[in-house]
């Protein structure tokens, strides 16, 4: 059995060697995240090339996704270092100060006094430490520890509830947009975005620079939570980003919140990924914790796309282990997957010629003994589309487009087959689409196979063609 839910990995300072990016990708890493908060443009760019040239000599496919660093609002950094916060203490977060002491310390995001008031919560370092705003004095805030905590250079700010004005995208986020238009990445994630327009200004800027990537919003400010819609339709593709989302919507709501966006993000034909903290321990651990594994399972049962991994693979000691782990556990809740899933997304509506094709995929995979579904397909559109509604039979993506290869790897049961045919004729191509699967193992004579695509082939269009055949019955 395949496994149908991707896996994507952070690269970071324990994956950057070929030796364990090869590890990585031979134990399921789907897709590879490169964390624009942090290394530079070579890290960027010599993590790519080691990707691209790896997954070519293993002749697998995998996925980029650059993400944005995004407006988090982070202290200034300490004459020490850091320094501690006790219950009680009054601190003083201050616009002008150059270097942080016990007293107070200064703010990259200058605007911050002008959004608070006295009574807001700020939490910093993802709620490890909580300030009370007590007034606004000029460009200083005035605070009481509520609770206290290391306090340590460029921690994140975030304030409970959300509201914090900052724009979505800073100059460093143009600078990167630009960036991951010259590293063709396949995905580029926007952090914090509140609406819907913040993602069309990203991809304005995306296109302008001669991007192709799926654009992702990631979902981590209480804003986004009232603008899911808006924001979704804007985008290809949504994260789960519970690590900010927590700090700002109260951690116990994120659960209900994760099941909400993925429900929406699949209704309306989008992928979506859910990230942050999903194995944890395994930062300096071998083995999850049972949590960890509940976790995992539960995104896959919610019908996430993708579950991610970030410090675990970046800086973590064992990137390899949790990567296999990870796969080890979606195989294992992919089988014991309800029906919900599929029923839920078959009631949506057949607005276009291609869903209704998908949707007539999804229909004969259910009353057929279906082993293969070939989508022939350009865009990955009509993989998309099949895949929206679960439906338990390997969707296989053939097209001759490196990117649409790279790009479905995110898309849960699409697997990327690198397909060239030679033909023309409908007739012609089936077979030789049919004879690369039986090469591959993906089917074997006798195993009834649907196949979609577009007619008549070579003129770009949708996809209007469902066959339903029995293999090795064409090719005799
Ligand atoms: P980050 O985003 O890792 O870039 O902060 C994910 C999250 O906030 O959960
Ligand atoms: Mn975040």
């Amino acid at each position: 059995m395949l496994r149908r839910t991707k896996i994507v990995a952070t690269l970071g300072p324990s994956s950057t060697s070929p030796e364990v990016l090869e590890r990585m990708i031979l134990a399921g890493m789907d897709m590879a995240r490169l964390n624009f908060s942090h290394g530079t443009e070579d890290d960027h760019r010599s993590r790519v090339e080691t990707i691209r040239t790896l997954a070519k000599k293993l002749g697998r496919t995998v996925g980029i996704l650059g993400d944005l660093q995004g407006p988090k609002i982070r202290v200034g950094k300490f004459q020490e270092g850091k320094i501690l916060l006790k219950a009680g203490d009054t601190f003083i977060l201050d616009a002008q100060c150059p270097l942080g002491n016990q007293d107070r310390v200064g703010l990259d995001y200058k605007e911050l006094p002008h959004d608070v008031q006295s009574g807001d919560a700020l939490l910093l370092d993802d709620g490890k430490i909580e300030l009370e705003v007590l007034k606004v004095f000029g460009n200083e805030v005035h605070t009481r520890v509520i609770q206290g905590g290391i306090l340590s250079n460029n921690k994140g700010i975030n304030r409970r509830g959300g509201g914090l004005t900052a724009p979505a995208l800073t100059d460093k986020d143009r600078e990167d947009i630009i960036l991951a238009a010259k590293l063709k990445v396949d995905y580029l994630a926007v952090s914090f975005p509140r609406s819907g327009a913040d993602m069309n200004q990203a991809r304005a800027l995306l296109v302008a620079a001669g991007g192709t990537a799926q654009l992702q919003a990631k979902i981590e400010r209480a804003e986004a939570i009232d603008a899911l819609e808006d924001i979704i339709a804007a985008s290809d593709s949504i994260m789960v980003a519970r690590g900010d989302l927590a700090v700002e919507v109260g951690d116990a709501a994120v659960p209900a919140l994760q099941k909400r966006m993925i429900r929406l993000a699949r209704q309306m034909n989008k992928t979506v990924i859910t990230a942050t903290q999903m194995m944890e321990s395994m930062i300096s651990s071998p083995v999850p914790t049972r949590a960890e594994v509940s976790d995992v399972a539960n995104a896959v049962l919610d019908g996430t796309d993708a579950v991610m991994l970030s410090a675990e693979s970046a800086a973590g000691q064992f990137p390899v282990e949790s990567i296999a782990a990870m796969a080890r556990i979606c195989a294992e809740a992919e089988k014991q997957e309800s029906q919900p899933i599929v029923e839920r997304q078959t009631r949506m509506p057949v607005d276009r010629i291609e869903t209704a094709v998908a949707r007539a995929v999804i229909h004969t995979s259910h009353h057929l003994p279906v082993k293969a579904v070939a989508a022939l397909t350009q865009s990955g559109t009509t993989a998309l589309l099949i895949s929206r509604a679960d439906t338990h039979v390997p969707i296989y993506a053939m097209t001759p487009t490196p990117e649409t290869q790279q790009r479905v790897t995110l898309y849960r049961g699409v697997y990327p087959v690198a397909f060239h045919h030679t033909h023309l004729e409908p007739e012609a191509v089936i077979i030789e689409a049919e004879a690369l699967l039986l090469k591959q193992g993906a089917v074997k004579p006798g195993d009834l196979m649907l196949l979609t695509m577009g007619e008549p082939i070579g003129k770009a269009g949708g996809t209007n063609t469902l066959k339903i055949l029995r293999v090795g019955e064409h090719s005799a």
